[in-house]
């Protein structure tokens, strides 16, 4: 199975009880960044992510009450480098206790440090390493030599330990379909468990020249599509083909809200526009209709999952033959 029977039965189940109530938006996932301190400073990442003070890190209580308020059955910790977040432990189990679903979203280098032999291994935790290519590539990505070295080894690691072990590997304007695809095979050989392979997005905050166009996704895409056939990749078939423009979806940004030290971060992970210091503020303050509608200049290149895997999902009932697709995808990939 792609997705583990107990993610996606409490996934289905949190779509049920919401219908029931009669709710049309609603969280899937929350990303939760405790903090905006990491140890270092990839040349994609958003500035703020990796330059905040860790004294300035929201606190266990802050971390729970989002948890509470938002109901997103699943989280992702990132940040920042979550590994560093000195409650940890404590973060995580609390969320197991809530029965939520927990990817830890890392660069793998202090795993050995604060992770192995002080979090066990759990069914509802899932260590997820970001790796954007082979060695040259990731290390350079990753502004520091040895990361990758690093990364591979505790994969591997985590694996030996009995964790659920996935990746998440970012395609840039300059990546190498070629070797996203070596990776992929050298990654299955060490058993992961999944791979996300997304599309390079630009944050409001980054201004390079490292982040695909519209037409450069759509290309990127059409291969990785391929690759998917192959390789155990966790975005949905659907997905990667609007990915690949192949079909279009409406944007679901209320579908994984997101924590920070600053606030609820609105109207979404990669636009900051405002940050709120209650839920209620932004679940009422966010103009969704506006945001859905992809209307915003800054939504022109935008193809990231975290906006538009909710879509298709809204979207399944209308085609019975996408129902049989995921179907088939999640219990027989
Ligand atoms: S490891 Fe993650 S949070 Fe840290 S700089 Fe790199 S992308 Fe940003
Ligand atoms: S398309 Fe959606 S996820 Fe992308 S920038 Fe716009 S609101 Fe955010």
């Amino acid at each position: 199975m792609r997705f583990p029977l107990h993610i996606t039965t409490d996934t289905v189940g949190h779509q049920v009880r919401n219908a029931l109530k009669g709710k049309r938006r609603y969280p899937f996932v929350l990303m939760l960044e405790p903090l905006y301190t990491c140890n270092l400073a990839c040349i994609g990442c958003a500035i703020e992510r990796h330059t905040g003070k860790l004294e300035d890190r929201l606190s266990l209580d802050q971390c729970f009450k989002a948890i509470e308020a938002c109901g997103a059955p699943q989280i992702s910790i990132c940040g920042g480098e979550p590994t560093i977040y000195p409650e940890l432990e404590e973060l995580v189990e609390g969320m197991i206790a809530r029965k939520r679903h927990i990817f830890l979203c890392t660069n793998g280098l202090l795993l050995d440090r604060n992770v192995y032999g002080k979090i066990e291994p759990n069914k509802r935790l899932t260590i997820n390493v970001h790796l954007d290519g082979l060695r040259d590539t990731h290390d350079l990505v990753c502004d520091r030599h040895g990361v990758y070295e690093k990364a591979i080894e505790m994969i591997k690691e985590g694996k030996r330990l009995g964790y659920h072990v996935w990746t998440n590997t970012t395609v840039f304007r300059e990546t190498n379909i070629e070797e996203v695809e070596d990776l992929c095979r050298q990654l299955a050989e060490l058993g992961v468990d999944g791979m996300l392979v997304s599309p390079g997005y630009h944050y409001a905050s980054i201004d390079r020249e490292i982040f695909l166009t519209r037409d450069e996704i759509h290309k990127k895409f059409k291969r990785v599509l391929e690759m998917s056939k192959t390789y155990r990749l966790t975005s949905t078939p659907m997905y990667l083909e609007f990915a690949a423009g192949l079909r279009e979806y409406k944007c679901s940004p209320w579908s994984t809200v997101t924590y920070t030290p600053l606030g609820w971060k609105g109207p979404c992970y990669l636009i900051g526009e405002k940050y709120f210091e209650t839920w209620e503020d932004f679940w009422k303050g966010v103009d969704w209709d506006y945001w859905e509608s992809r209307q915003d200049h800054r939504c022109a290149n935008c193809k990231m999952h975290s906006g538009f895997e909710a879509s298709v999902v809204r979207e399944l009932p209308k085609s019975p033959r996408d129902m049989t697709r995921m179907a088939a995808w999640n219990f027989f990939g």
